[in-house]
């Protein structure tokens, strides 16, 4: 009998005991709204803004109810409006191209390495002075930033990054976030720090955060904000700027404030993970693993490989095998979108346009979540699976893999 994982690929770790006891404390005193405070008390959402500001070295941090919208306001205090172009990486998840068509603006696709990060020779022939490029470091993929910044600021582009999938991640020393004029972080139950719903937006831009800060709906009571600009920066902004409600609230601040002093642990625990994938699945013909410069410090919460040279059949026949063995993999060169791994032909609301080279390397990209609940064995164990299924022709089972989540 063939061996058959039994894990899961979508189970994360539960919630920290401290974080519980700081939700639990939150919900005994009501006082969930950000600006509902008790005389002299620090809101739950104000601290963990000052603690995130701290842990990636930023002047300022806004907590936010999601990824997206750290996305959206981070875009919109930027000056991207109503018919503005926006760059952004052709290989990322739907809410990225979304964040740029919920302000009115048209997202403008850039091509994809084999290294699945964006690249910058066609970064630099699309280029236009004052576009913001929403660069998204997708499954935790850093492009070299030291290349990506001077080309950015000669072409006269403003920089804001999707960091969902790289809080706790660097360049060369730098956390990811920091490059840009501002990083957004989710922390969404799939990412690495877990409020179910959830964002952060963090810079160094006093006029950036105090647009955002009302932007997010601070009904003129930023001087409640700790990790934030002085009441100047607000003067001639705070009747000009709409509120748009993206508030964290105190629960979200409480369960996610203990996670923070966690996140070296746990990139050195996925890291353990993602490491033990990658062995087990090198010399394997026709599959190839994506190499990582010395200089990014990744965090491994997700795996990814290529199969370059199969065909579309011969796909899905080796994910149906995978999955009747209990490997959940997705594939990202599925023209009709599934679950998460949807593609830029599938975002009708953006103008048509020829990714030839992204294309090329969607044909084969195979993705997996790697939750920290797995251990090194199972890690071993779906090397090994994934190792006997992508050098055999078997015909497929009977269940097909499945296409959703
Ligand atoms: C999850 C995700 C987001 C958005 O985060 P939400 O909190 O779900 O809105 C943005 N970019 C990428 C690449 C993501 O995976």
């Amino acid at each position: 009998m063939a061996e058959i994982f039994t894990g899961s690929f979508t189970q994360q770790e539960p919630i920290p005991d401290e974080a519980i006891a700081a939700a639990v404390a939150v919900m005994r005193h009501g006082r969930l709204h950000r600006y509902n405070t008790a005389a002299g008390e620090i809101a739950e959402t104000a601290a963990l803004e000052e603690e995130f500001a701290t842990f990636t070295g930023a002047r300022y941090c806004l907590a936010v109810a999601s990824g997206g919208a750290a996305m959206r306001l981070a875009m919109r205090a930027a000056g991207v409006g109503p018919g503005s172009s926006v760059l952004t990486n052709a290989f990322t998840l739907a809410p990225v191209p979304g964040a740029i068509a919920a302000l009115g603006a048209v997202p403008v696709f850039v091509e994809t390495t084999p290294a699945l990060t964006i690249d910058l020779a066609d970064l630099a022939a699309k280029a236009r002075p004052g576009m913001v490029l929403l660069l998204s470091h997708m499954r935790g993929h850093l492009v070299d930033m030291e290349a990506l910044m001077p080309i950015a600021e000669g072409a006269g582009l403003r920089v804001i990054e999707d960091c969902a999938h790289t809080m706790g991640a660097a360049w060369n020393g730098t956390p990811s976030g920091r490059h840009g004029l501002a990083g957004c972080y989710s922390t969404q139950t799939y990412k690495h720090m877990n409020s179910g719903e959830g964002g952060l937006i963090v810079t160094d831009d006093a006029d950036l955060m105090a647009r955002m800060v009302l932007l997010s709906g601070s009904y003129m009571l930023y001087d409640r904000h700790r990790a934030a600009p002085g009441p100047d920066a607000y003067a001639t902004l705070r009747e000009d700027i709409p509120n748009v409600s993206s508030r964290m609230d105190n629960l979200r601040a409480a369960i996610l404030r203990p996670q923070i002093p966690l996140l070296a642990d746990r990139t050195a625990r996925w890291r353990l993970r993602h490491d033990r994938l990658e062995a087990g699945l090198q010399g394997i013909p026709g599959l190839h693993t994506i190499p990582r410069p010395p200089q990014e410090l990744f965090v491994g919460s997700s795996f990814q490989f290529l199969l370059p040279g199969r065909d579309g059949p011969w796909i899905d026949g080796f994910l149906a095998r995978c999955f009747a063995r209990g490997v959940e993999l997705k594939w990202f060169g599925r023209r009709t979108p599934a679950g998460f791994t949807s593609s830029h032909h599938s975002w009708r609301y953006a103008p048509e346009q020829a990714l030839p080279k992204t294309d090329a390397v969607l044909a084969g990209l195979i993705d997996m979540r790697l939750p920290l609940t797995f251990s090194l064995d199972d890690c071993d164990q779906i090397a090994r699976i994934i190792a006997a299924e992508a050098v055999s022709n078997a015909p497929a089972p009977a269940i097909p893999a499945r296409q959703g989540d």
